[in-house]
């Protein structure tokens, strides 16, 4: 079984919803950089507040304090991760390989959700998410309003305020020309970890597919 995951993919491809439920069947922690910075940002930390400055406005924050999060998560938690959110530039990839390499304990996994703009576009603007426990719901399929208190901590809902329309295009224009070519990397130094899954499909249907990837080749293993 595959214990060191990235998930990759744009906003709204579904990259938490997948990780929280590969997570609970194989007892492997879901990290998400965006959930650790607003829970930051929530309680006013002095990362939370260098990091809300960047986030609101759909930018990614600096590699520097990405890669501190992800370092500090590493120390207390140990190298069993289910990545979701991180790397998001060539440079924090680069910065992965080589902590991951120093401990001895390299990727198993990079999974790529595809999903076209429309679809990204009709997801985001509608979804709620919960600023405690972070999860995130789409009105279409959990039939929640902003009224109703998340189903998973009974916290108050809250449309992100970083789902508007301007912050979507800008997170997606940052993602074309910053997180994409993180594929391009690994394509290039790790081209047997990477998979590609449409994000098209039925949530089932895409967490199906990341089933299959993470026993694939278990007998050999
Ligand atoms: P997410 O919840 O994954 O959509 O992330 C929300 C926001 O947090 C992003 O739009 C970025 O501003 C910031 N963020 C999350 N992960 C990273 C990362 N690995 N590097 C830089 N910024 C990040």
């Amino acid at each position: 079984m595959k214990r060191r995951i990235v998930l990759l993919g744009p906003p709204a491809s579904g990259k938490g919803t997948q990780a929280d439920r590969l997570s609970k069947l194989l007892g492997i922690p879901h990290v998400s950089t965006g959930a650790l910075l607003r829970s930051e940002c929530t309680r006013g930390t002095p990362l939370g507040i260098e990091a809300d400055s960047w986030t609101s406005r759909g930018l990614l924050v600096p590699d520097e304090l990405a890669v501190r999060l992800i370092t500090g998560w590493l120390e207390a938690h140990g190298t069993t991760f289910l990545f979701d959110g991180f790397p998001r530039s060539v440079g924090q990839a680069e910065r992965l390989d080589a902590i991951l390499g120093s401990l001895f304990a390299p990727l198993d996994l990079i999974i790529l959700l595809e999903l076209g703009d429309d679809e990204i576009c009709r997801r985001v603007t509608a979804r709620l998410t919960c600023l405690k426990c972070g999860a995130t719901f789409s009105p279409f399929l959990n039939g929640l309003s902003v009224h109703d208190p998340c189903p998973r901590c009974g916290s108050p809902l809250a449309k992100r305020n970083d789902d508007s329309v301007e912050a979507l295009n800008q997170r997606l224009n940052v993602y074309r020309k910053i997180t994409l070519p993180v594929v391009d990397y690994y394509e290039r130094t790790a081209p047997k970890l990477l998979h590609r899954i449409s994000a098209e499909q039925e949530s089932d249907a895409v967490f199906d597919d990341i089933k299959t990837l993470v026993w694939e080749n278990d007998r050999e293993d």
